[in-house]
């Protein structure tokens, strides 16, 4: 809903009110980060399609609910029997609205007191209730209700989530409500579709299967057991690396190129558990442009460019990967279960063999072993020591310091354009 933030606040305005969108969105970083689920969990991908509808100061909840329901049940056929919603705990409105147009009985209107149905922007801003849509996958998957304990389980998966927003809070103690109250709505295209297509997990719908498939025979791993996760977390992870390169993301140490980074070397230890010992997501993204390269012409345009650079950042890694997992395993032989990793080594598994810190960590999950993330960051905090004295006395600030003292001398200078000659009129 990002692009659609300064409407909600009245900022700006558009030419309609009400808007469907299907969007592109990854969650491996910053405020809503679920790389860690993937492969895991049978719900959370890193890259996902959101569909979404929305509202600004025209319907509200009642026909928000209204057409939620009506999608569900009739579009979709989904027996009402499947579904279960939730509620902010003091938003007896929307209760009310869930009895009168879905006929749900009390104990289908679950009230949730966290934040998980109350957003918000941050401290301040547009913010109000929300209901969440769950669907029953039924007892033979494990998991409980939303607000109990088992809740993580994936036997309800939440498919839809509304935002209802009607509050603007101006400061920790003052709430008022919005003269015009708008609607936000998310819903997960891979966990309807395992919905529709009656298997529980989205790793198991057709977006998913014929990659699986495809990777399947080149690498020529049965598709079982353990082997099972890491077709998944490859699946999930070419789709994300491709969707970001294709909308001109590099990989690199900072930021969002870190983001893919780290999403990549993933990718490549799960196909060094699968045994591959060639580079492997470069071969399997022409079947992903296959797939999904007509809805998202980016992906095809950006393909050859893509494949390069998947190639070459595997070969990259793939020459530290083999040594930084034997090293990890060397040292962590000896410990026992709920023991945990030196910050040193996990630093020198970052400095020196290129390790993400997520990937130490999730390697180590299997052994049930942590790591000593405050002597990770002392030992990072005295690099960036080191480098910024070793900068001081290099021949870089050296030059850097001639062209300050240049303007100091001279004053700044303005750019006009890169001709080669401005008489010939030659641009370079
Ligand atoms: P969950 O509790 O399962 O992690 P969420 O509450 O974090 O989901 P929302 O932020 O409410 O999810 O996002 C709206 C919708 O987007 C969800 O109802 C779900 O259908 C979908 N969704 C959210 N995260 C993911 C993900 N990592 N992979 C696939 N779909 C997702
Ligand atoms: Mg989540
Ligand atoms: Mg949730
Ligand atoms: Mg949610």
């Amino acid at each position: 809903m990002v692009q659609f933030k300064n409407v909600f606040t009245g900022q700006e305005s558009r030419n309609y009110q009400r808007a469907v969108t299907s969007q592109k969105s990854l969650r491996a970083g910053g405020k809503h980060n679920d790389l860690e689920n993937v492969g895991y969990t049978a719900r959370h991908h890193t890259f996902f399609e959101m569909l979404g509808n929305f509202s600004f100061g025209d319907y509200f909840k009642e026909e928000a609910i209204y057409h939620a329901w009506n999608l569900l049940t009739k579009e979709f056929a989904i027996a009402k029997e499947k579904l279960y919603v939730t509620i902010y705990h003091t938003d007896e409105e929307a209760a009310t609205y869930w009895k009168k147009i879905a006929n749900l009985s009390d104990d289908r209107i679950i009230k949730i007191k966290t934040t998980d149905n109350f957003w918000s922007m941050g401290d301040t801003g547009p913010c109000g209730p929300c209901s969440e849509i769950f669907y029953d996958h039924g007892e033979q998957v494990k998991g409980g209700l939303p607000g109990t304990k088992d809740q993580d389980g994936d036997r309800f998966i939440e498919i839809w989530n509304m935002v209802f927003m009607q509050f603007e809070q101006l400061d920790s103690d003052n709430r008022i409500e919005l003269p015009k109250k708008s609607i936000d709505t998310g819903m997960g295209l891979e966990r309807i579709s395992a919905v529709m297509q009656n298997v529980y997990n989205n790793y198991e719908t057709d977006l998913f299967k014929e990659i699986i498939a495809y990777t399947e025979n080149i690498v020529k791993v049965k598709v079982e057991g353990e082997a099972k996760f890491s077709y998944r977390v490859i699946a999930d992870h070419l789709r994300a690396c491709a969707f970001l390169i294709s909308d001109g993301i590099m990989p690199s140490n900072e930021g969002r190129g870190y983001v893919l980074r780290r999403i990549m070397r993933r990718s490549m230890r799960h196909a060094h558990i699968l045994g591959s010992s060639e580079p492997l997501m470069y071969k399997l993204l022409p079947k992903l442009v296959d797939l999904m390269g007509t809805t998202y012409p980016e992906l095809r345009r950006a393909e050859d460019f893509a494949s390069n650079i998947l190639e070459q950042e595997e070969i990259r890694f793939k020459a530290t990967l083999e040594r930084g997992l034997k090293l990890l395993d060397d040292e962590t032989n000896h410990l026992s279960k709920n023991s945990e990793l030196s910050g040193e080594i996990v630093f020198k598994l970052y400095d020196t063999y290129g390790f993400p810190v997520d990937l130490t960590e999730d390697i180590l999950k299997a052994k049930q072993i942590s790591i000593d993330l405050d002597g990770f960051n002392n030992k990072m905090q005295e690099q960036k020591e080191r480098a910024r004295k070793s900068w001081l006395g290099s021949n870089e600030s050296k030059t850097d310091k001639m062209w300050f003292d240049i303007k100091a001398e001279f004053g700044s200078t303005e750019f006009l354009g890169y001709y080669l000659n401005e008489a010939e009129g030659k641009i370079l």
